[in-house]
């Protein structure tokens, strides 16, 4: 099993508030919101990174765009608005190297953010 904690939870080897799931991804809450509505999209796949993205991961990632959208319906800040994030590495924060969509909403998001 890999050490990675999103693919741990993917697996449900570790727990998690999960949203939404399928064959390819899973939607759950993050531990720690930086917004009433903060919500992580990952696939199945462990992919560290935009960075390690292929060629044959397009559409696997336009799925999880896709999948952010219902999720942010779902959750209904789709009228209000919201915001999709994918970090890559250390000047953007990421701190957790399996791939994610944040889902962020349900407050006045600044921008251009920090
Ligand atoms: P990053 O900084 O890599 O873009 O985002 C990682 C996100 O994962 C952070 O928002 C962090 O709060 C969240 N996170 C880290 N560990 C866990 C965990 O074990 N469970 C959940 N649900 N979220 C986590
Ligand atoms: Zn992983």
């Amino acid at each position: 099993m890999s050490e990675c904690i999103f693919c741990k939870i993917a697996a449900k080897k570790l727990p998690a508030k999960i949203l939404y799931e399928d064959d390819l991804c899973v939607v759950f809450e993050d531990t720690t919101p930086q917004a009433p509505v903060h919500l992580l999209v990952i696939p199945r796949k462990h992919i560290a990174s935009l960075n390690s993205a292929e060629d044959e991961d397009r559409n696997l990632l336009g799925h999880l765009i896709r999948v952010a959208s219902r999720a942010a319906k779902e959750v209904k800040i789709d009228g209000s608005g919201y915001r999709t994030v994918i970090n890559t590495n250390a000047d953007a924060g990421q701190t957790v190297f399996h791939i994610h969509v944040h889902v962020l909403g349900g407050r006045l998001l600044g921008w251009p953010p920090g």
